[in-house]
């Protein structure tokens, strides 16, 4: 039975090296030349980066061969990794649509485009074999035009495949910009959709004046470490914190994954709740439930905080269509796992 709810995940990020790699060999792409053996290229696609900017440069290494064409590719094998694999009954799938499309197009002709690939994102995930239910985050970037995001929020507005925005490409790079983040959140916010943010991710990402608009928050985890004296107004707005441990030692943001108990425990005593995720599952080779195998190994949760993250998941989900996670209705008795002849 599909047990679990995955909140921060990037498109580009879910592609396993070997998929990927193998992806590269048939089209006979240059880098596929660079690694003639898939061993060397898995350790040169997973191996941590110095900084979260020389980590994000991975991503346009993945962006730049998902296209239209190839994007069903890439999403069947998503989905039917993350069914098998990783137990997902629920999937929110994020990506920045401008940069799937074609750039030799103009910039208006790009726009357009955008709505095609959000119909092809749509149609490629409501597939049956590996049945998950999915919906889409569209983010915001911060290396792009005000006026590409605006165009962003007002697609994600008009496709009901989306469920939220989310601000994404580094936070050091929000800093100059806030008004114009906290306009776009306003507005997004203003057209019904739900909103997440890559935010308090590294020590230069800490934007409280983003906080009010956010549903949920991407990472935060410098609020626990640096600012916890934030936390009771978290609570408040009943925000959750999507933690994803792998991240923190990929991107040089932590050395150990040691500060993760500080974060839960204050989070817990706060009454902030905690979705555990990947967010590049590919790009890490660890898959959901080895984040979660992970932190009970390293006694930074137990069991039943661990259950407490996972209901959290569930009940912070955008899309989610049911008032219980699966393992709660298995819990409670309203599903029932008794075989019978
Ligand atoms: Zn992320």
């Amino acid at each position: 039975m599909a047990l679990h709810a995955e909140l921060h995940r990037h498109l580009g990020g879910s592609v396993v090296p070997r998929i990927l790699w193998r992806y590269l060999h048939r089209q006979d792409a240059p880098l596929a030349r660079d690694y003639p053996d898939y061993a060397d290229f898995e350790d040169y696609y997973t191996r941590p980066r110095k900084t979260l900017d020389e980590y994000l440069e991975l991503h346009s290494l993945v962006e730049s061969v998902q296209t239209l064409e190839t994007l069903p590719y890439f999403i069947c094998r998503l989905l039917r990794g993350a069914y098998v694999f990783e137990d997902l009954a629920y999937l929110e799938i994020r990506y920045t649509p401008y940069l799937r499309t074609d750039p030799s197009l103009a910039e208006a002709d790009r726009l357009r485009q955008m709505h095609q690939i959000i119909e092809v994102v749509a149609e490629a995930t409501r597939q049956t074999d590996y049945p998950i239910v999915t919906s889409q985050i569209l983010c915001l970037h911060s290396r792009l035009p005000e006026r590409v995001n605006r165009a962003i929020v007002e697609a994600a507005a008009s496709h009901a495949s989306v469920c939220a925005i989310d601000l994404a490409g580094g936070d050091k790079a929000y800093r100059d910009r806030m008004p114009e983040w906290v306009e776009l959140y306003k507005s997004a916010l203003a057209r019904g959709l739900k909103t997440t943010a890559h935010l308090y991710e590294t020590p230069d990402g800490c934007y409280p004046e983003l906080l009010p608009y956010v549903s949920r928050i991407g990472h935060g985890i410098q609020i626990p470490l640096l600012q916890p004296e934030l936390l009771p107004a978290l609570a408040k707005r009943n925000q959750c914190l999507e933690i994803c441990p792998t991240t923190y030692l990929k991107t040089g943001t932590l050395s150990t994954l040691e500060p993760l108990k500080q974060v839960f425990d204050r989070c817990f005593d706060a009454g902030v709740d905690i979705a555990i995720c990947t967010d590049n599952a590919g790009l890490h080779n660890v898959r959901l439930p080895f984040e979660y195998e992970n932190l009970l190994t390293l006694d930074i949760i137990d069991f039943s905080q661990l259950q407490q993250c996972q209901s959290a998941a569930f009940r912070h989900a955008f899309a989610w269509p049911h008032s219980k996670s699966p393992a709660e209705a298995l819990r409670d008795g309203s599903v029932s796992l008794a075989a019978s002849r």
